[in-house]
């Protein structure tokens, strides 16, 4: 089984959240999920169209790359696939990549991140080839395979051992709040119930992750639920807003 971990509020986001174990163990990450900390400004409603707020929307990932220091953020229009992307060095500012749910690197300075309001943001480290990944995760990404498509991205282009992996699970919708259909189930592979039943996507996630050979005490999951909880935006809960979760190797 995973550990379930209560994630600390760090420093540089005042309503977001870092994995604490992840801090001491890992003293070159930057790792974390924003909260709700700055509503009026979106990270990538505007970005992609969705608000005429482009402004605003820069002005939010120009205050994440300075609060986490890292210069270079590389973000995506998330398409619920399973294609991740690496990514090496580049100029300071935010690079908008080719539509994908994961991004890869083993460059310093640069901030992978998803998107997510209720989808896990998955986080994976590989402190012996110092390589790192992040992954957008709702069912149909899951389903599609996004997770074992990064562990593949991280082994093909850094020569990443999955045995070496270790991942997190951040803030997401937990089973209580998740009621979906039979073919929610089907599509993941796992058995249908009959009619609309509650899922823990994480936990399906996760037997996914040690599925694919990471060691179970590799793996954790946040002890946070984005819609039952506080501090983040819910899909489910109504918010169009989402939180970013991201991952990077500091300088
Ligand atoms: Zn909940």
């Amino acid at each position: 089984m995973a550990n379930s971990i209560a994630e600390e509020s760090p420093t540089e986001h005042p309503d977001g959240v870092t994995h604490s174990g992840w801090v001491e163990r890992f003293p070159w990450l930057a790792q974390g999920t924003t909260g709700r900390g700055a509503p009026d400004q979106p990270f990538d409603l505007a970005l992609f169209g969705a608000r005429a707020r482009s402004a605003d929307a820069m002005s939010a990932w120009s205050r994440l790359r300075s609060q986490v220091g890292l210069p270079r953020a590389v973000h995506a229009h998330q398409v619920h696939g399973a294609v991740v992307r690496a990514h090496g060095d580049g100029p300071p500012g935010l690079f908008v990549a080719e539509p994908c749910d994961g991004h890869a690197t083993r460059s310093p300075g640069v901030l992978l991140t998803v998107t997510v309001a209720d989808c896990v943001p998955a986080f994976l480290v590989d402190p012996v080839q110092r390589a790192v990944a992040i992954v957008h995760a709702g069912w149909r990404g899951v389903a599609a395979g996004v997770f074992e498509s990064s562990a593949g991205l991280l082994r093909d282009r850094f020569g990443s051992r999955v045995e070496d992996l270790v991942v997190h699970l951040g803030p997401a919708i937990c089973a209580d709040c998740y009621e979906v259909g039979p073919e929610v189930f089907e599509g993941l592979g796992l058995p249908a119930p009959a009619g609309p039943t509650h899922l823990d996507l994480r936990a399906a996630l996760s037997d996914r992750v040690l599925a694919a050979g990471v060691t179970p005490g590799d793996v954790s999951v946040s002890s946070r639920c984005t819609r039952c909880g506080t501090g983040h935006f819910s899909h489910r809960g109504g918010d169009a807003e989402r939180q970013v979760g991201y991952i990077g190797i500091r300088r």
